[in-house]
This record gives structure tokens, sequence and C-alpha cells, in this order.
């Protein structure tokens, strides 16, 4: 199961918006046949374990991260292909989250008098999917709220001057967040600011399990501007790839024209005093298929996904320099005067990217009361 989850790894930046999924064919104590999923509409990662195996699958345990499908999608169901194969032993390390699967995959292989076993290394297993997950079991994204600060904690000067403040090494290690997400999401503060691109500029030979010259998709941009602030020469704008404008209703139908014919989409979602109300954008971004979202923005967006209990997943890259308590914070949160209203976090990952720190953090539910 761990070679499976290491296969399944190699679809990390390309199965969006379908799960990374990996499969090992063992008989007789030998490796017989392996695979994973590359991308929606080509063959799972049982099928391509399968045509490597070929007639050596007959009798075989298949190890797979994910329980196989059991219906019809833009492939056959993969139940009938362990089945037709002869494989005696399915092991999968979860059940698959989608409720037109949970279980009626493996339910089917029983039936047909195969062993079959679920469990093992399902940790790992989940933690390959968390955005699949989520989408199919909340019908929610998962969603990862990078930040880049000096160790004081410092996001920009006073002025909002802000770049840059974190290495390379730290910009290419974001690179990489931004190639597993489905969408990149900030707010019309940092446009005004900075201007960003929030592009992937890294070579598919940057990405492990990209093939050399491989097409790289680009995340959906998502802007939150709730007033159409937005200059219609907003680099994002012009960029490959689609950049989403999130609003309220009432704009006026010009701003919707200027900025729609700069080349965003504009979209109207629910509001919530006169403002882009945050979960229900990201219902609408899960119907999408969006499964990762990673949240780029500036204290005042960051602090309001925060607060209202929406990040999964805070990546914080702390630069080995100090601003001074003038400078801007990490995340706004007026509301927080005691201390038994913190955040609680637990730290999940700590590492050096460069001569920067990098600490990947998760809210304590509970915690939040
Ligand atoms: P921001 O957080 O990027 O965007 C603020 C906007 O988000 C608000 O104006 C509002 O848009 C929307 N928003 C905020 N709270 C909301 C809520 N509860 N519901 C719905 N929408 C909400 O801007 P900022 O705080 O001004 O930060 C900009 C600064 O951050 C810049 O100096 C930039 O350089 C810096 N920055 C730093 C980093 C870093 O990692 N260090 C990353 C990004 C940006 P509307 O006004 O349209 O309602």
């Amino acid at each position: 199961m761990a070679r499976a989850i290491r296969l399944a790894r190699l679809g990390l930046f390309t199965t969006d918006p379908n799960p990374r999924v990996g499969c090992v064919l063992v008989r007789t104590g030998e490796v017989v046949g392996e695979g994973y999923h590359r991308r929606a509409g080509e063959p799972h990662a049982e099928r391509n374990a399968l045509t490597a195996a070929g007639g050596q699958a007959r009798g075989a345990t298949a190890y797979v991260t994910l329980e196989p499908c059991c219906r019809q999608g833009k492939t056959p169901p993969c139940t009938e292909g362990l089945l037709t194969a002869g494989v005696r032993r399915v092991v999968a390390a979860m059940v698959d989250p989608n409720p037109l699967v949970a279980g009626r995959g493996l339910e089917t292989l029983k039936a047909a008098g195969v062993a079959v076993q679920v469990g093992v290394l399902a940790a790992e297993a989940r933690a390959l999917n968390p955005g699949f997950i989520k989408r199919m079991s909340q019908g929610l994204p998962y969603v990862r709220c990078k930040l880049a600060a000096s160790l004081d904690g410092r996001t920009a000067m006073a002025s909002g001057e802000s770049k840059w403040i974190t290495s390379e090494p730290a910009r290419r290690d974001v690179q990489r967040l931004r190639a597993r997400s489905s969408a990149i999401l900030t707010g019309i503060g940092t446009l005004l600011a900075d201007d960003p691109a929030l592009d992937l500029r890294l070579g598919a030979e940057e990405l492990p399990g990209m093939r050399p010259g491989e097409q790289i998709r680009q995340p959906l941009r998502v802007l939150i501007d709730s007033r159409l602030r937005t200059p219609a020469n907003a680099r994002m704008l012009g960029l490959p790839g689609t950049t989403l404008i999130a609003c309220p209703e009432g704009q006026a139908p010009s701003d919707v024209m200027r900025l729609e014919a700069a080349g965003a989409q504009v979209y109207v979602c629910a509001g919530r005093e006169g403002r882009v109300d945050l979960a229900s954008l990201l219902r609408d971004l899960a119907r999408r298929e969006i499964n990762e979202v990673l949240v780029e923005a500036g204290p005042t967006l960051a602090g309001a996904f925060l607060e209202a209990g929406l990040v999964d997943e805070l990546v914080l890259y702390l630069a080995p320099h100090i601003m001074g308590d003038a400078a801007r914070g990490l995340f706004r949160l007026p509301g927080l005067e005691r201390m038994q209203d913190r955040i609680e976090l637990t730290i999940r990952d700590l590492r050096m990217v460069g001569p920067d720190l990098r600490i990947t953090a998760v809210p304590v539910e509970a915690a939040r009361g």
C-alpha cells in the first residue's frame, strides 16, 4: 500500500478534479503490475495496473489507495475490470467519499466472491486528496491559506510595501502549492496594492510526475471584489487561464462590461452585508469541481476566512528578519480581544525552505467553540 501511495503522488499536479489514486497488483509475493491515475478522462489506477500485469493479474491481490469505482463514468467501472481479470483479493486504503460510490464498489466485489479489506494506511491515503474528500463529503473545497511574514509576524510595512519578504526558494515552494491547487484566491486589497499575477510559472520538468514539455494547467484565479474596483489593466486579467471576479449582486452593468471586456468572468454570488458571502462562494466553487483552494490574500481577507472557520490549513513562511511593530500583521481579527478567544492551532510540519522557515498548521476545531 505504501508503494501504491507513492504512485498516487505522481498524479499530484495532474488528476484534478479527480482524486490521486495508485494501485499495485501482487501475486505470490511479487509485484506483477502497478499504475496510477494521471488525468480525468484517462484510465484509473486499477486499469493501468491491470494493463501492466496482463494475464498475471489472475489470482492476484490489488492494493489500491481508494475504493475501486463501480459506475460508468468517463471510463468503465474498475470493479468490472478487476473481476474480469480474475483478481482474488482487494485491499483498499479508504472508502470512496463520493456518495455515488461510498462502499458500493467494495460491496460489488464482495458479492462476486472477492476477499475485501479496507483501512490500510488510511491516514496517508486521505492526505493525498484533502480537497476531493472535503468536496465529496461536505460540498466545500479544502482551503489552504498561505502567508509570508518576517520572523516577528509582519506581512507589509505600514506604507503597504511588501516585496519581497521571503527568499526565492520559498517563492518557488509557493509555486508548487499553486500547482497542486484547483484555484488561487485573493482580495481586492492585495490586487490594488501589488497587482499580483497569481499564475503558475514552473515548467513541467520542475513538478514531480509531470512529463517534460507537458502542458501545465493554470489554476482558476478568484478575486473577491464586492464593488468591482479592479482596474481593467490588472495584470492577472491578461494572463492565460481564467480569472473569476466574485461580487454580490447590484453592480453597475458598465463595470461588469468593462471587466469582462478586459478578460475577466464576473461572478455574481450571494452577498452578506454588502460583501461576498465567503462560505457561500466556497460552496459555489465546490460545485465547479474545485478541490483545493489556495488563499493568498492580505491580513483582512485572510483574517476573515480564519474567523469564519473556513481555513483547513495554514502555511506560513517566516523570513529571518524583523520588520517592527509598526508594520502590518498576518491576520486582522478585530473581534478577538480575550485570551480565551484565541484561535488555537496544531503544528503539523516545520521545515527550512532555503533561509526561511515554513510552518504548516491546522486550526483546532473544538477550540473555536
Ligand atoms: P486583502 O485582505 O487582500 O483584501 C481585502 C478585501 O477582501 C476587502 O477589501 C474586501 O473586499 C474583501 N474582504 C475582506 N473581508 C471580507 C469578508 N469578511 N467578507 C467578504 N469579503 C471580505 O487586502 P488587505 O488586508 O488590504 O491586504 C493587502 C496587503 O497585504 C498588501 O500590502 C499586500 O502586499 C499584503 N499581502 C501580503 C501577503 C503576504 O503573504 N505577506 C499576501 C498577500 C497580500 P471588498 O472591499 O470588495 O468587500
